[in-house]
């Protein structure tokens, strides 16, 4: 298996937000890629989270088998509340959905000097519905991640510049030279 969890995919700032962008290109249905489809990628996730996130925890425990479809709705409730807060459609609906998985991921049981993934991804959500409405909480308009800005400010654009900018740069770059070209 080629794929590893780099420090690329911690640049959501919050443990919800990188949770949330282990979906790849969400809106894309052709390129979408859910990184949680691999449950040995899954687990790996709770290890390279505890060395990589924005966020500081006690060690992360991945999500046991059988509350895995927790993690993902959970997931699946963070990405819409956020998105839709960005977007300016915000609905206590979608806070209420989110509030719920959270709660439910809350009632885990988790070893002593651990918490479990979805315990922490719970409490970073819930931390993120208090801290985001400064407009710090943006979209990458390459991937489609979410993810904090917290440059002074808030001039940041991409996810990752040497990973997204870079990229939407280079293919503005071959745009130019095939008109120039043409
Ligand atoms: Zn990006």
């Amino acid at each position: 298996m080629s794929f590893a969890w780099t420090p690329h995919r911690f640049s959501g700032g919050a443990l919800a937000l990188d949770v949330a962008n282990s979906v790849v290109l969400r809106f894309d249905p052709a390129r979408r890629i859910d990184r949680f489809a691999d449950p040995v990628a899954m687990d790996a996730f709770a290890d390279a989270a505890s060395r990589l996130c924005g966020e500081t925890f006690e060690r992360l425990a991945p999500t046991v088998p059988d509350r895995r479809p927790l993690l993902i709705a959970l997931r699946e409730a963070t990405d819409r509340h956020f998105r839709a807060a960005v977007e300016g459609e915000a609905s206590d609906h979608l806070l209420a959905d989110l509030l719920e998985t959270a709660a439910a991921a809350l009632r885990g049981r988790s070893e002593p000097g651990f918490v479990a993934l979805e315990a922490a991804t719970a409490h970073s959500a819930l931390r993120l519905t208090t801290e985001t409405g400064d407009g710090r909480l943006k979209i990458c308009p390459n991937c489609q991640w979410l993810f904090i800005d917290r440059s002074r400010n808030r001039s940041r654009n991409w996810c990752d510049m040497a990973v997204c900018g870079n990229r939407v740069k280079a293919s503005r770059h071959y745009r130019r030279q095939k008109e120039a070209g043409s």
